[in-house]
C-alpha cells in the first residue's frame, strides 16, 4: 500500500513539473506584453531615483541649414553663431521616409519618436498599421513626467506622433480622441482648441487637467497637469502674435521646464517650432526668419536649463527642410537687435535686415536635404566619428540615454520570470534523473 501511494505521489509531481514546463513560455509572453502605465495624477510619488534623467527634444519643423543661417544673419549678425551652434555635438540628419525620398512631418516625426521608418502621412504606426511605441510612452514606463509644446495645433503631425497612433494624419477626430482617452501626458501646450468638442474639454478637466487658454493663465498655472490650447487652430505667426494674450514658444518652454523639473524622477519634453515649416511652404523669408529666431530663444532657455544640471540630454534638430531655401546675397550692416534697444527698435532692425538678404526657393513643399542636429551630453554614445546619421538614430540615442543604468518594472519582471524558469527546469531535471536512477535500481533488485 505504502509503495503504491509513493508511486502515485511521484507520478503526480512528474505531471506537475511537465505542466509547469509547458505553461512557462506563456508567462514569459505575458510579461513581454505587460507595459505598466503611469497614472495622470502624479501627486503620489513613491521615491526619488538617482538614475532620474531628463530629455529635451527640440524640433524645428522645416528647419534646414539655410533657414538657421537666415535667422542667424538677421538676429546675431553674419559672424556670431546662435548658442545652439556652439553646442559640442553637430551632425547632419537624413530624413527620407519608408515610401518616399521626401518625407512629410508625420513620417519624420514617427522616425524620431519611434526609431522606425513609415509611410508619409502615418502617425506612429508601421506601413502595415502596427502601432509603434514612442519615446514619450517609454519615458512614462520609466516613471518620467512628459510634455509636448508646439506652435501649431497639438493634433498636428509632429506632436501627434509622440502621443497617438493613427493611420492618417488627416484623421484629426481620431487624433484628438486618442489625446483625450489614451494619453497620460502631463503638459500639452499649443493651438487647436477647435479640434476638441466641448464634452472632450470637460472630460479633460474631469481627468485632473488644468485647462488654460491664454498667456496670463499660463503664467499663473502651477498644476503638474496642464493642457493649454491658445488658439482655435495653429498659433499666429510671431509677426502677428498678440504678446499679451498668446504665449511665445520660449515662454511655453520655460514654463514647462519649471513644472516638469519638479519631478524627481525626470521628464521627457518635446518642443516644436512648428511654423518655420509653414513659412517655408509660403516661401516667406520673413516668417521663416522670425519663427526660427523665436525657436532659437526657446532653445537658449533649454540650453541654460540643461547646463545647470548634470542629467539632461538636449537634442535640437529638424524633421525635414522646407522650400529648398538658399541665401543668395546681402547688403547687411552691423546694426543687430540687442537688449539695450526697445522691442520696437529691435523689430524695425529685424525687418530691415530681412529685406537686405535676398534668397531663392526651389519648391513650396519639402526637400530631401539633410537637416541639422545639435546635441548636449550625448558625446558618449559612440557618434563622435560620424558626420551623418539617419533620423531613426535620434530615437536610439534617447532610448539609450533613458534606459542607461536603470531597470524598469517590466525588465525586472522578466528577470524574475527567467530566474523562476531556470530554477524550475533544474528541479524538473533532477527529479527526472532521480526517478530514472530509482527505476534502474528497482530493475536490478
Ligand atoms: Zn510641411
Amino acid at each position: 500500500m505504502v509503495i503504491l501511494r509513493k508511486k502515485k505521489l511521484k507520478l503526480f509531481f512528474k505531471i506537475l513539473f511537465f505542466i509547469l514546463i509547458l505553461i512557462y513560455p506563456s508567462f514569459l509572453f505575458i510579461s513581454f506584453e505587460f507595459k505598466p502605465q503611469k497614472e495622470i495624477s502624479k501627486n503620489l510619488k513613491s521615491s526619488s531615483s538617482t538614475a532620474a534623467k531628463s530629455i529635451i527634444l527640440m524640433i524645428g519643423d522645416g528647419l534646414g541649414f539655410e533657414h538657421l543661417k537666415l535667422a542667424r544673419w538677421v538676429e546675431m549678425g553674419k559672424n556670431n553663431p546662435f548658442l545652439v551652434e556652439k553646442l559640442p555635438f553637430h551632425l547632419d540628419v537624413t530624413t527620407y521616409s519608408a515610401d518616399n525620398l521626401i518625407t512629410d512631418s508625420a513620417a519624420a516625426a514617427t522616425a524620431i519618436a519611434t526609431g522606425n521608418k513609415t509611410n508619409n502621412g502615418m502617425i506612429a504606426v508601421s506601413p502595415l498599421f502596427k502601432p509603434l511605441e514612442t519615446i514619450l510612452e517609454i519615458s512614462r514606463q520609466y516613471a518620467r513626467s512628459t510634455g509636448i509644446i508646439t506652435t501649431t495645433s497639438v493634433t498636428h503631425a509632429t506632436p501627434a506622433a509622440f502621443i497617438t497612433h493613427v493611420k492618417s494624419r488627416s484623421n484629426i477626430t481620431e487624433i484628438s480622441r486618442q489625446i483625450i482617452e489614451n494619453s497620460s501626458i502631463n503638459i500639452l501646450l499649443g493651438g487647436g482648441k477647435d479640434h476638441f468638442s466641448a464634452s472632450q474639454l470637460i472630460q479633460l478637466e474631469a481627468n485632473g487637467y488644468n485647462l488654460i487658454e491664454n498667456r496670463s493663465e499660463l503664467i499663473k498655472a502651477n498644476s503638474s497637469n496642464i493642457i493649454g490650447l491658445f488658439a482655435p487652430t495653429q498659433l499666429p505667426y510671431e509677426i502677428s502674435r498678440d504678446e499679451e494674450v498668446i504665449p511665445s514658444l520660449s515662454e511655453m518652454t520655460t514654463k514647462a521646464l519649471e513644472i516638469l523639473s519638479q519631478d524627481p524622477e525626470g521628464f521627457f519634453l518635446m518642443v516644436e517650432g512648428g511654423l518655420i515649416d509653414h513659412g517655408g511652404h509660403a516661401n516667406n523669408k520673413t516668417n521663416v526668419a522670425l519663427e526660427t529666431i523665436e525657436f532659437s530663444k526657446a532653445v537658449n532657455n533649454a540650453i541654460s536649463f540643461s547646463k545647470s544640471r548634470n542629467n539632461v540630454l538636449l537634442i535640437v534638430t529638424a524633421d525635414h527642410e522646407t522650400g529648398g531655401l538658399r541665401i543668395l546675397n546681402d547688403t547687411l550692416n552691423n546694426v543687430i537687435p540687442s537688449s539695450n534697444k526697445t522691442p520696437e527698435e529691435n523689430r524695425v532692425i529685424r525687418f530691415e535686415r530681412i529685406n537686405n538678404i535676398s534668397v531663392s526657393w526651389t519648391t513650396t513643399y519639402h526637400t530631401n536635404l539633410d537637416v541639422p542636429f545639435f546635441g548636449y551630453r550625448i558625446d558618449f554614445y559612440g557618434l563622435n566619428n560620424l558626420s551623418v546619421i539617419d533620423n531613426t538614430e535620434i530615437f536610439n540615442i534617447m532610448k539609450a540615454f533613458i534606459s542607461d543604468g536603470s531597470i524598469n518594472d517590466s525588465d525586472f519582471a522578466h528577470i524574475i520570470l527567467i530566474g523562476v524558469g531556470i530554477t524550475g527546469f533544474s528541479i524538473a531535471g533532477i527529479v527526472i534523473l532521480y526517478s530514472i536512477k530509482n527505476k534502474k535500481i528497482q530493475k536490478k533488485k
